[in-house]
């Protein structure tokens, strides 16, 4: 089967992109390469420098490379920058969906999985979080996330596009090669930033708050590995295609690790002493971030391979010893 994907040159999609190669699909890529990276697109990829908010461009994609199913990563994904830039967030996020389910709707293709996030869910107190647990945003960019949903709901309903909205917890881990793996400039996830300190790229890495209502005073969060995470798109787009209904799913682990033991189990996994110091919290945390995916283990059948956070930071930590300075684009 011939699939699209777009944001294919970031982070998750770069992943998505060479494991569904792996198994044996044609992947067609749009990325702008605004945040994306050309080095981290698998070569044998066909790759189009396009925005998805060109729809005469994302038609013809669509048609020319006989699309079945899309998967849709493209999107803004900073929680703080969306604070500070909130329209920026809606321009590429929210209405660079809606031509993305417009182009869709006229090449006539009708299968869509879609990259959502826990974000949509905000500062819940019920935990583990089900798929049931009332969405109430708490940044500019989870509400895009909400939003791109709710559209697809309606273009299911008048178009007849399926589609299914996996909500991300924490994305964490590279390929177990290596060769690809978590780059952001700027960095703000945990898993990088602490291994920064090993690297010799930062003297220590800062705990944001350690004065939360957990065990040990500092942030919960679910940490799921990137392998994992695809295969449950691929188990996704099956599920469409075969029961023609779309859906929502949670992907989490179900474990909840605190920002100290993140630290703890990078200093094993490294074997270097990474040194750490608390600082002020960050705006907009919640302490504690767990989900429930049995509904994805009962319907997707989906069954995760990396079940400790050790296994996921060395997976990291091959990926960043590779490539010490991430990816850069030349452009
Ligand atoms: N965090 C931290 N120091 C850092 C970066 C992150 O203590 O330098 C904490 C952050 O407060 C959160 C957790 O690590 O509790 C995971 O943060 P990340 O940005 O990786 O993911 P988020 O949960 O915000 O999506």
């Amino acid at each position: 089967m011939n699939v699209m994907i777009t944001g294919g040159a970031g982070y998750i999609g770069s992943h998505a992109v060479k494991i569904l190669l792996e198994r044996g699909y044609n992947v067609s890529v749009i990325d702008n390469l605004s945040t994306g990276y050309m080095d981290s697109v698998d070569k044998r990829a066909i790759f189009h420098n396009i925005d998805i908010r060109d729809k005469d461009l994302v038609v013809n994609v669509l048609k020319s490379d006989h699309i079945g199913a899309v998967i849709h990563f493209a999107a803004f994904s900073l929680v703080g920058e969306s604070m500070q830039v909130p329209l920026k967030y809606y321009d590429n996020n929210v209405y660079g969906t809606k031509v993305l389910l417009d182009a869709m709707n006229e090449a006539g293709v009708k299968h869509i999985v879609f990259s959502s996030s826990a974000a949509v869910y905000g500062d819940r107190s019920t935990m583990p979080i089900t798929e049931e647990v009332l969405e109430v945003p708490t940044s500019a960019y989870g509400e895009t996330k909400l939003a791109m949903e709710k559209m697809m709901k309606w273009a299911d309903i008048a178009h007849g596009i399926k589609y299914i909205a996996l909500r991300y917890f924490n994305v964490a881990g590279a390929y177990q090669t290596g060769e690809i793996g978590e780059s952001h400039n700027p960095e703000t996830h945990l898993i990088p930033l602490i291994l920064q300190v090993p690297l010799g790229k930062r003297e220590h890495i800062s705990i944001f708050g350690n004065d939360y209502d957990t065990p040990d005073g500092t942030c919960i969060r679910d940490y799921i590995h990137i392998e994992d995470l695809i295969e449950a798109h691929i188990l996704a787009m099956h599920k469409i295609i075969e029961t023609n209904k779309s859906d929502i799913f949670n992907l989490g682990s179900g474990e909840g690790y605190s920002v100290l033991e993140m630290i703890e189990s990078a200093r094993k996994v490294t074997k270097q002493p990474i040194k750490s110091i608390i600082s002020e919290r960050r705006a907009g945390d919640p302490a504690r971030l767990i989900a429930s995916s049995e509904k994805a283990e009962k319907e997707l059948k989906w069954v995760k391979k990396y079940n400790d956070v050790s296994s996921i930071i060395s997976s990291a930590w091959k990926f960043h010893q590779l490539h010490k300075d991430g990816f850069k684009n030349e452009n």
